[in-house]
């Protein structure tokens, strides 16, 4: 990227209180490299994998490919290898000499946005997944669990849990970290199927992406402390709740370690949450009729809407759809169905399909339960929301052709500008 003059070089030092986030934002996706930070020893990357184009390169594949490819590997995970030696450096203990940034002027602390937490169980494995972590103090944080694996986990451990974070991870790591597979599936295997990667053994028996920058090795205790107020998807405050503690043990680091920062609310956040929610809606959606693409949309904030394309066979297909699409990403709250002659990643495309082929007392599904945390219109407590599914595919037979868009106009307007 570099090469290409794709990267924004910032040699300038910045300070991690307002200013990196300030510049994140207003380059707006553009990749940037902080090469001083004030009062940090480490570089800092931000917006690196903020477009499709961008996520496939990394993987070495074609963007066209991405869907395909990631469904494969969230179904077909594989065990990565355990390399024997990691080129670990180990730092002060203090987080205060990472650069972590506080990100918008309300929020209730310096946050961790790109750490993925590596967790091992008994009976359920490795757990691997991306957690907010507000910094309390030099060896201590406060962490947004949801009610998901980790938390089982958590529950599970009769005492502390060891577990690590890893910061700065490759794409493959960072993809599967956002996945939510099935309960004692081994993200790291879905990383390692979609491309190959190893893992290195921690003193404390975690075993981590070899490829990290930065390592923590941390305990979640029983303590609860305030968490927030964060920015976080939807680009509004989240409000504040009482959530674990985790204390840092240890910090490593690779030589000329390089710290990614996660912009809350910016376009890398969005991609690398919003994205990984595809495939697992194209396999559900595949279990009952012919997927043909699926979009979780920007609009939507990459996360609460998505755009499903079928081939429909029989009448009752686009009904299926919405009900699996809602099975295959359970944050959704708004989706689209629609015929594959429609451009899923054309808004104005499929506006028009719900304007013309969409009649709401038939076309409608809504469904009142639980939601996503993040949207401020559904219950902060109970995360109770109205979930909508709107069926704009054309009916099937004879009067298909009236939903056509005429074609038949073709010239060659050179013809007739030509002076
Ligand atoms: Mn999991």
């Amino acid at each position: 990227m570099d090469r290409k003059g794709k990267l924004a070089r910032i040699k300038k030092p910045v300070s991690t209180n307002l200013e990196m986030a300030g510049i994140m934002k207003a380059l707006n996706g553009k990749p940037v490299l902080f090469e001083r930070v004030k009062g940090s020893a480490s570089k800092v990357i931000g917006n690196l994998f903020s477009t499709r184009e961008r996520i496939a390169l990394s993987l070495g594949i074609k963007e066209e490919k991405l869907l395909e490819r990631f469904g494969r590997a969230i179904d077909n995970p594989k065990k990565p290898p355990l390399s024997a030696s990691a080129d670990f450096i180990q730092m002060e203990n203090d987080l205060r000499k990472l650069p972590i940034l506080f990100h918008y002027p309300k929020d209730g602390g310096p946050y961790i946005t790109s750490g993925i937490v590596i967790a091992h169980d008994k009976q359920y494995g490795r757990n691997c997944s991306f957690h907010r972590m507000m910094v309390m103090g030099k060896d201590r944080v406060s962490m947004r669990v949801l009610p998901r694996h980790l938390n089982t986990f958590i529950e599970r451990a009769k005492g502390e849990l060891n577990v690590a974070v890893c910061i700065g991870c490759p794409v493959n790591v960072l993809l599967a970290g956002a996945t939510s597979a099935a309960l004692g599936v081994d993200e790291i295997g879905i990383a390692n199927a979609l491309q190959r990667t190893k893992t290195v053994r921690l003193d404390n028996g975690i075993e981590v992406p070899a490829e990290s920058e930065f390592v923590l090795e941390c305990r979640i205790t029983k303590e609860m402390a305030k968490e927030g107020p964060f920015v976080d998807i939807t680009g509004t405050y989240d409000i504040v709740r009482r959530q674990p503690v985790m204390m840092v043990d240890r910090i490593l680091r690779k030589r000329n370690a390089i710290y990614h920062a996660l912009l809350p609310g910016g376009m890398e956040h969005n991609l690398l949450m919003g994205m990984p929610r595809e495939p697992t809606i194209f396999n559900e959606v595949s279990k009952e009729c012919i997927c043909k693409g699926v979009h979780i949309t920007p609009g939507g904030c990459s996360w609460l809407h998505a755009v499903v394309s079928i081939k429909k066979r029989n009448e009752n297909d686009g009904k299926k759809a919405i009900n699996a699409a809602f099975r295959g990403h359970r944050s959704l709250k708004h989706v689209v169905v629609v015929d594959d002659d429609i451009d899923i990643y054309g808004p104005l495309s499929v506006e028009w399909a719900i304007s013309t082929r969409f009649q709401a007392d038939k076309d409608m599904v809504t469904r009142k339960e639980r939601g996503s945390s993040l949207d401020p219109s559904s219950d902060q407590k109970t995360r109770a929301t109205c979930k909508v599914g709107i069926d704009a595919t054309k009916p099937l037979g004879r009067r298909a052709g009236e939903f056509k868009k005429a074609t038949g106009l073709t010239v060659d307007l050179k013809k007739y500008l030509k002076r």
